[in-house]
């Protein structure tokens, strides 16, 4: 191997091409990765930050994900019980649901046992005990609630430990953010790859003997630049999009599944995190520019109307939203365009033996969607795979606790600028520290803008960074 070379190079940073890199690197097969913009900085970190079965997807008969990814959520919890930590959902009924307790209580049996009755068993609640665990839930009409077990996860920072992880494990693979690919050629049995510093317009060659494009909803719009892939489209992109709702203003104390009134009969997910609570998602089609999508009018008063049918007392309005965001789901096209009704299911393409374009999946079943590409990679080079080497415990060397903003040390921060590659403002603040806005800093001693503007000079041994950026942080 020279310096330009690599048996592999992985195109795109997010949960999908950092579990390969992951993977890849466990076994001792160097290789590159590469993201356009900061890792984790797309989908990534743009989820309803669930590792989950589905429930949702029982009524698409979706069985072989919903078994799969409930498998995957049950692992996680045990080998990264820093990031992902299970939750019981409370998913109440009223008069007017369109299914009633008996036969959510089926489906929640379906739930449990397509766990292999890992899961924390359902319970089916009383109204009474309903409005016991959550006193803020409308209480008119309710007939009671299903309860089940799922989880929640650092979504940005499992993905960045993927990648740390993979990097502890060889010392000849790289992973650069804002680095693009510009060109892709196939000459005999060899790539050569034009790769593009967004940050100083630098370009830089480099040959593969494979290429792994794992570009999640870019997929069609990448692939379609390199004529020798003659690529047709294969995804139907999906908008959805969340608010930071302050957690004074919605005092629940677990994560709760409300249904929506409309035909899509679409679940809102309303999940509490520390100091604030997330309330999502939407499904929509869009023809937005995917790496800047942004909430609409409309999806936030579809949200918040939700939101009020089902917590009257709370008065909610967009004075209290912290911050929104929006992410496209890479989902499969199929053979219609229902977006609720199209599998979440990922596909693998090979427009060449030592080509694959993985698309479609979701956040929980990362793991497993990648094993088939690593699993042919080391076949080539007569490596023999192990599937268990990924449940191997994540080191724990790098920073794992989000909302650092009440005990952020010095030495913490220098070590993040030193190991984690922030290349911008908004790396550190928000995918390093969990600090989607200023709002959430919690240190009293030093407010937000003077702690980084102190630190300065620090932080411009690293990158580069003004005041001015520092201030205009939302
Ligand atoms: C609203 C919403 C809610 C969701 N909720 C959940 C959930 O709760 N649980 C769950 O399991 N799943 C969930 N999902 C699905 C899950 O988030 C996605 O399936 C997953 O994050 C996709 O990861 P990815 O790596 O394929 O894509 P991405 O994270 O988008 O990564 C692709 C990367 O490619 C990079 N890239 C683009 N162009 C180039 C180029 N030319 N060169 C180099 N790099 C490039 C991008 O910068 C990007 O970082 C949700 C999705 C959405 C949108």
């Amino acid at each position: 191997m020279n310096n330009n070379h690599y048996p592999v190079v992985v195109v795109g940073g997010g949960i999908v091409g950092a579990g390969i890199f992951r993977d890849l690197n466990l076994h001792g097969i160097s290789s590159l990765l590469i993201d356009k913009k900061d890792f984790t900085s797309q989908t990534s970190e743009r989820s309803s930050k669930m590792l989950h079965g589905g429930i949702r997807y029982l009524e698409n008969l979706d069985f072989q994900l919903i078994f799969e990814a409930l498998h995957e959520k049950n692992l996680w919890l045990k080998i990264a019980p820093e990031l992902a930590e299970e939750k019981e959902f409370i998913l109440p009924v009223y008069e007017n649901s369109k299914r009633p307790l008996w036969q959510l209580a089926i489906g929640l049996f379906l739930y449990d046992l397509l766990s292999g009755f890992k899961n924390k068993p359902f319970k089916i609640l009383s109204p009474k005990k309903t409005l016991d665990l959550e006193p803020s839930l409308n209480p008119q009409g309710l007939k009671g609630a299903g309860v089940y077990a799922d989880a929640v996860v650092e979504d940005a920072l499992m993905t960045l430990h993927c990648i740390f992880d993979a990097l502890k494990h060889t010392t000849h693979s790289k992973a650069l953010n804002y680095t693009s690919l510009v060109n892709f050629e196939k000459k005999d049995e060899l790539y050569f790859l034009e790769l593009k510093n967004e940050l100083t317009n630098e370009i830089q060659n480099v040959t593969a003997d494979h290429v792994v494009f794992a570009l999640g909803p870019f997929t069609d719009q990448v692939l379609k630049n390199f004529n020798q892939l003659h690529w047709q489209d294969v995804l139907l992109p999906s908008k959805g999009s969340h608010l930071w709702i302050k957690k004074d203003k919605l005092p629940i104390e677990r994560p709760l599944v409300i249904t929506s009134h409309d035909k899509e009969d679409r679940v809102i997910f309303v999940i509490p995190h520390s100091d604030k609570v997330l309330v999502g998602t939407t499904e929509i089609k869009t023809k937005e520019n995917f790496f800047d999508v942004k909430i609409s009018k409309e999806e936030i008063q579809y949200l918040l109307r939700h939101l009020n049918d089902y917590f009257p007392k709370a008065e909610i309005t967009e004075e209290d939203i912290l911050s929104t965001f929006s992410g496209i789901r890479p989902l499969v096209r199929e053979d219609g365009d229902n977006l609720g009704k199209t599998s979440r299911e990922h596909k693998i393409y090979r427009p060449y033996a030592k080509t694959f374009v993985i698309a479609g999946g979701k956040y929980t079943t990362f793991r497993t969607m990648g094993q088939e590409i690593t699993r042919t990679i080391c076949l080539n080079y007569r490596v023999s795979y192990n599937h268990e080497l990924s449940l191997e415990k994540f080191n724990t060397q790098f920073n794992f606790k989000p909302h650092l903003g009440d005990k952020l040390t010095d030495e913490a921060l220098i070590n993040i600028l030193k190991n984690e590659y922030p290349k911008t403002f908004e790396d550190l603040a928000k995918r390093r520290l969990s600090l989607p806005t200023k709002k959430l800093w919690k240190n009293n001693e030093e407010s937000f803008d003077q702690f980084f503007i102190n630190r300065l000079e620090t932080i411009n041994l690293y990158f580069s960074c003004t005041k001015e950026e520092i201030e205009q942080y939302p």
